[in-house]
């Protein structure tokens, strides 16, 4: 269970009812007030080594920014939402996006505002739109902090249209079994190579327990996605995601392989996270491979494009055979 370091909080969460439970749950822990959960100034002046120090602090603050951005992809539209950056430390974490200033957990007591714009363009809106909830942070493990991702299925299951969704790569799913969510939820978990979960995700759940969690989800009725994310070109990348395929045709249950999808994610990377990692994780592995990688615009890097092509053929070759009636829905 996450106990944070310190406390930094806007003076205005104290308005809120969620603010007040947070204050009240961590009243032990030192605390600070800011300004804005956006600019910490004494955050700025930290040094990369300190970025895993950093991470045992909670931010609580009130979400200003409710701009929803269209998507393409399992959902209509990235919510901006409850929470932002996590406890965990995976290496190469899109959301470690300038330097140290934002991959600490943020959270956002305003969820009745944040819920209640989602219902009205559920409802307004003449399609069944599907809302990404969870691109910022991730919901479960937010959830054992302040219950959110249970109120908002609760808060959720009635209106007459719309559906939720978040990816996860934590398995404490336990709070969301027994809930009446009426088929509005798709719960996605992340999954890599048992190595490389152990070698690059640091903090999240091991595989057994995603692998389970995938299950118990299933079986409590929710729709299920499983992102095979972020693939990692390591030396022996075919041996370790075929043994990564395998083991998930062989512990899924029947119920999950009947109709789960698939989403496949290439690795990206950026110049932020190699000099934070240098100096976060000495010992660690170093992800960027400049013989791999390209340059794409603003210090950032994907894999090129022969080793992307082969990295794809794999997937459907060895999904085909392993996963013969389930869909990919993308391979990017
Ligand atoms: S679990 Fe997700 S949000 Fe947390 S550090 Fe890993 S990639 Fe980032």
């Amino acid at each position: 269970m996450f106990k944070p370091h310190e406390i930094y909080y806007e003076k205005s969460v104290e308005d809120y009812e969620l603010g007040k439970e947070l204050l009240e749950k961590y009243k032990d822990v030192p605390k600070k007030t800011i300004e804005s959960h956006n600019n910490i100034e004494e955050m700025r002046q930290k040094e990369n080594k300190e970025f895993l120090k950093m991470k045992t602090n909670l931010i609580i603050g009130v979400r200003k920014t409710h701009k929803y951005q269209e998507n393409h992809k399992v959902s209509d539209y990235l919510v901006p939402y409850t929470s932002s950056g996590c406890t965990a430390s995976c290496m190469y974490c899109y959301l470690v996006c300038n330097y140290n200033k934002c991959a600490y957990l943020r959270l956002f007591v305003n969820r009745e505002q944040m819920l209640e714009k989602m219902i009205k363009t559920a409802e307004k809106s003449d399609r069944n739109l599907t809302f990404e909830i969870g691109s910022n942070s991730d919901l479960v493990l937010e959830n054992t902090i302040t219950n959110n991702l249970v109120w908002t299925i609760e808060n959720f299951k009635n209106t007459s249209k719309g559906k939720l969704t978040f990816p996860t790569k934590f398995d404490m799913v336990e709070p969301l079994l027994d809930l009446d969510h009426k088929g509005k939820v798709i719960a996605r978990v992340s999954v890599n190579s048992e190595d490389i979960i152990n070698n690059v995700e640091f903090g999240t759940s091991r595989l057994k327990g995603r692998i389970e969690a995938i299950n118990k989800l299933k079986e409590a009725g929710y729709e299920v996605g499983i992102l095979i994310a972020p693939v990692i070109f390591v030396n022996d990348w075919k041996e370790k995601y075929l043994e990564l395929i395998k083991r998930l045709q062989h512990e899924l249950s029947e119920k999950v392989k009947r109709d789960v999808f698939f989403e496949i994610i290439f690795m990206t990377y950026s110049y932020v996270h190699t000099k934070i990692n240098e100096e976060a994780f000495p010992t660690g592995d170093n992800l960027y491979n400049k013989e791999l990688m390209t340059g794409r615009g603003r210090g950032k890097y994907w894999y090129k494009e022969n080793l992307r092509k082969e990295g794809e053929i794999f997937f459907r070759e060895n999904m085909k055979k392993y996963f013969p009636n389930n869909e990919i829905l993308y391979i990017v």
